[in-house]
């Protein structure tokens, strides 16, 4: 219960992840998808990542998405 609190304050670590899902090109079905064309859900928060299969891990997208940040203080400064 704590970790599911940590996770909600300090958002979620993102460390499980479901098998990868390839989509194909031009199905526009996630964003995440958009990266490589593979993608995997958090299984603890359900956020969407891009996957490379050549790499074999998730792909961190680089842009803030403001999808899914909830309104919580951050120490964010700027
Ligand atoms: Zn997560």
């Amino acid at each position: 219960m704590v970790g599911k609190f940590l996770d909600a304050l300090f958002g979620c670590w993102h460390s499980r992840y479901s098998f990868p899902i390839t989509v194909r090109p031009g199905s526009r079905r996630s964003r995440a998808a958009a990266v490589t064309g593979t993608y995997v859900v958090c299984l603890d928060c359900g956020k969407e990542f891009a996957y490379d299969w050549k790499e074999m891990k998730v792909v961190e997208a680089g842009q803030n998405t403001s999808a899914g940040v909830r309104s919580l203080e951050t120490k964010e400064a700027s």
